[in-house]
């Protein structure tokens, strides 16, 4: 017979408390209840994940407010807000960004984009090169090129007001100073920077206006503006493509992310708008994520 934990037994300990999260989440169908119950009681208690294990093998008691606050925070993930919005900061690369509702959570595979660009960068025979992130969302990219090619010079380009402050109150947190923000359209952004900039770097909108997202975090949390890319996907990777054209030196590199059924369209687009040597690069788990090519 397996053992009834009561709701009120459940407040008393960090154990019985992870065992109420973890039921409650996976009958929501959240996919790894267990990571994230252990998260949101961290988020919660100030701790570490590997903390709670402990706490939850040792009996650790809990108090009511605590325990309380546990139930809020698996409530709003049950009803699957994105565990991110919930603890409000969403780790990447080397940064805790800041982010909630405006501004698309940043990807683990998007850590893999940001090397190819950090490399390109880094491998620049100047002593202060220039990067451009198009489209920068919470920033995630633009402040890691930042703080990882130090000697260099970022400019990121957002235009939603909403991410545009996510952005600003992340590169702020950062406390780089080799990045600039620019409220505009990537269409048309920073005209005086054109023919000097070294490396664009993407992670454009890219999923066809059908494809919807079959993850309510996806669908129901990140912006519209952030996830669709019109009919094919690659509405805004045509205007990515152009304005990179114009921005980038000579034997400037471009990098962008893209859906991972992309890899051959995105090659071809970027062929016939005259680059030179598109090459897709894959993700962690082996799926076509990032293509580059040569201006
Ligand atoms: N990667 C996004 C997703 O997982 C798609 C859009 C994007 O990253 N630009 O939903």
């Amino acid at each position: 017979m397996t053992a009834v934990i009561s709701p009120v037994d459940a407040t008393r300990t960090v154990g019985g408390i992870r065992a109420h999260a973890v039921r409650v989440l996976s009958a929501a169908h959240v996919p790894t209840p267990e990571v994230d119950a252990e998260l949101l009681i961290a988020h919660v208690l100030g701790v570490s994940r590997g903390q709670v294990q402990a706490k939850a093998l040792t009996d650790s008691p809990l108090d009511t407010e605590q325990a309380f606050a546990v139930i809020e925070a698996v409530e709003r993930r049950a009803a699957r807000e994105p565990l991110q919005h919930i603890t409000g900061r969403a780790p990447f690369r080397r940064l805790e960004l800041a982010v909630g509702p405006g501004v698309f959570v940043p990807r683990p595979e998007t850590e893999s984009v940001a090397q190819v660009a950090i490399d390109a960068l880094a491998a620049v025979a100047s002593p202060e090169p220039v990067a451009v992130d198009l489209g920068t969302g919470s920033g995630a990219i633009a402040i890691s090129l930042a703080v990882e090619v130090p000697h260099a010079r970022v400019v990121a380009v957002e235009n939603s007001t909403a991410a545009f402050i996510w952005a600003k109150q992340n590169a702020a947190e950062s406390g780089v100073e080799n990045l600039r923000m620019v409220f505009a359209d990537l269409a048309e952004a920073l005209p005086e920077l054109d023919g000097a900039v070294d490396v664009v770097v993407s992670n454009p909108p890219y999923i066809p206006v059908d494809a919807i997202p079959r993850d309510p975090e996806v669908r129901l949390f990140d912006p519209a503006a952030a996830l669709y890319g019109g009919e094919d996907g690659l509405d805004v990777v045509r205007d990515v493509s152009r304005r990179a054209l114009a921005l980038l030196r000579p034997g400037g590199t471009l990098v962008l992310e893209h859906g991972e059924l992309q890899g051959e369209s995105i090659r071809d687009l970027l062929a016939a708008d005259g680059w030179r040597a598109p090459a897709t690069h894959r993700d962690l788990l082996g799926r076509d994520r990032t293509t580059v090519a040569l201006r």
